[in-house]
This record gives structure tokens, sequence and C-alpha cells, in this order.
């Protein structure tokens, strides 16, 4: 029987097993399907608090799983694929193992959409990123594409061009399913080309980095090459909550819903990280999140002492 289970092992699960494991709990973080998160993904990062010259990404999350470990916290690999939580202890199966449980951390974060082509993850820290504010500052005086055209996708192409020399938005329909403001924004900006119908067919990386795209206007099949040293992804987050579905409040995207904190409608189960916010999404945010989770966790054991 374990004091608190922690689904994830990104940047909001691991701070939350290093509260909660500090606090004498003795926490179990099931890593999932991807272990470290999304920042195991990335390559340099320069907005986390506490590194003046940055940091890279795997560096940052292996450090806090260490930092993790140190004070007790015990690590299991594999993926959650169905949780008990009608009654307390809650019960975790993760495969073949499952483990009862006083309380619950769900951090299981959320996966960027990416667009499937060949070479595009290999890619990643090599010109295709799924993170504006992580990675913009690498593309100065550089051409860049963003693909997309929700909200994300125009607020990229904005923000972006603060960094970029030039920004093609590149998005599937004529249509698009931002906010009139967010377009209308995108569209005063005169380094903000639109490209529209048109998909990405290929991303071009001769020497293992990007040095441009392929695209073809799905109307009339005409193809156009860019040169952009960077793609950005911004085609939506997907959070990781299939398994919680009708066992945790979670609204019409999938994300669960956090109320005071970290704080679910089922007492006892709290939430931090990406799988809870689709505002933010920032290493720093998640931490914050993970910290306050097991807070609230030890809380709740204070006041169910049984
Ligand atoms: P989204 O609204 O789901 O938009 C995703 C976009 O990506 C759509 O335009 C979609 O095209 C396109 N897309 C999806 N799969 C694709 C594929 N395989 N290939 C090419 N294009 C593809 O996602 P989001 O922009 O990340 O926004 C998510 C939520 O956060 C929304 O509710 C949004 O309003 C909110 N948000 C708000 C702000 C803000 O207000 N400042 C900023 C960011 C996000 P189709 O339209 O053709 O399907």
């Amino acid at each position: 029987m374990f004091n608190v289970v922690i689904i994830g092992s990104g940047c909001a699960g691991l701070t939350a097993a290093i509260y909660a494991a500090r606090a004498n709990l003795k926490p179990l973080v099931i890593d999932g399907h991807e272990q470290g998160g999304q920042l195991s993904l990335t390559t340099h990062v320069e907005n986390y608090p506490g590194f003046p010259d940055g940091i890279m990404g795997p560096e940052l999350i292996d450090n806090m799983r260490k930092q993790a470990q140190r004070f007790g916290a015990e690590f299991k690999a594999g993926a959650v694929n169905d949780v008990d939580l009608m009654r307390r202890p809650f019960k975790i199966t993760a495969g073949k193992d499952s483990y009862e449980t006083k309380t619950l951390i769900v951090a299981a974060g959320a996966s960027a959409r990416m667009l499937g082509l060949p070479g595009e993850r290999e890619l990643i820290g090599r010109g295709v990123s799924t993170c504006a504010t992580c990675d913009g500052y690498f593309f100065r005086e550089k051409g860049i594409a963003v693909v997309g055209g929700g909200d994300s996708a125009m607020e990229e192409a904005n923000f972006l061009t603060r960094y970029a020399s030039k920004v093609y938005l590149v998005h599937r329909r004529n249509e698009f399913r931002a906010s009139k403001i967010m377009i209308d924004r995108a569209k005063a900006n005169p380094k903000v080309e639109f490209v529209t119908p048109f998909v990405v067919e290929e991303i071009t990386a001769p020497q293992g980095h990007v040095e441009g795209a392929r695209l073809r206007n799905v109307q009339t099949k005409e193809t156009r090459e860019i040169a952009v040293l960077g793609i950005f992804v911004a085609i939506g987050h997907d959070p990781n909550s299939t398994v919680f579905k009708g066992k945790i409040e979670m609204d019409s995207n999938g994300y669960l819903i956090a109320k005071h904190g970290s704080l679910t409608n089922v007492p006892g189960v709290f939430v931090a990280g990406d799988v809870q916010d689709h505002r933010y999404r920032q290493a720093v945010t998640a931490a914050g999140s993970g910290c306050m989770a097991a807070l609230d966790a030890e809380k709740f054991l204070e006041e169910h002492k049984d």
C-alpha cells in the first residue's frame, strides 16, 4: 500500500515526487509511455529559472529524477492501463502490475500532435519544434514555418516574428479554427505570409537539420518549396487522459479539471501539469502544479489518518 502514487514522470510528476518524498511519503512514480515527458524531447531550455546559460531538456529532467530518488521516491517503468477510483485505497494497474494507494497524483501530461511525416520526430531539436516559447529564440533572423490554423498557430506565428525574419503560416484549409482577433493580428503582421490551403508534404533535411519544406496545395495539387530553418507544428495537443474517462471530471477536450489548486471531483485524487493545463504548458508551471499536488496529497493524508 502506497501513500501516494504519481502517474507520469515529466516535470510535474517529478516535482510532485520530490515534494512527496521529502515529506517522507515514499511515493511511487509510474513512468508512463514517454519517460521524462515533453522536456525529454526538447533541446536547450533557456527559460527555466536557475540556469543562466540554459540547460538541455533531458539533463534537466534527469536531474529532477535523481533529486526525487535521493529522497526515496520509487520508480516503475510502464504505462497505466486501468484505474479503480471508486473507493480508497485506489487501485492502479500498469500492465501485469497493480498497486494500491491512499492518494493519487495524475501528471500524465499531454502530447503535441505531430504531422506524421517521415523523419519528423528525429528532427525535433533540429529545426522541428512544438513549442514556440521554448525554441523561437534559436531562429533569430531566420525563415520559419508554422503549421496549423487554430489559436495556437496564430499566436505562435505572431510571437515568432519577434525573432524570425519571415514566418510562413501553413494551413490545410482556407478557413481557420482560430478566433477572428487572432487571425486579424497575424494577417496584419507584415512578417507573416499565409500559405493556404497547403499541407507539408516533405521536410527537407539533407544534413540532418531542417533546411526547407515541400508544400502541396490540397485543391490544385500545385507544389511549392519554402526555404525555412524551423518548422513549428502547432496542430494541437492531446491530454493523456483516456484511462480516466468517466472516472475523473474532464472538459470536452479531455483535459482533467482541477479545482482549488490540484483537487479533482474524486477526494484523494490530485492533478498536475499539462494533463490539466492547455493554457500555459510551461516546464515551470508544470513543476509548480506538481508541487501543489504533492502538498494537497500530504494534507489529505494528514486529514484522513485511519
Ligand atoms: P486547435 O484549435 O484544435 O487547432 C488545431 C489546428 O491544427 C486546426 O486548424 C487543424 O486544422 C490543424 N490540424 C490538426 N491536425 C492537423 C494535421 N494532421 N495536419 C495539418 N493540420 C492539422 O488547437 P490549438 O490551436 O492548439 O488550440 C487548442 C485550444 O486552446 C483551443 O480551444 C484554442 O482556442 C485554445 N488556445 C487559445 C489561445 C488564446 O486564446 N490565446 C492560444 C492558444 C490556444 P482544421 O481546422 O482543418 O481541422
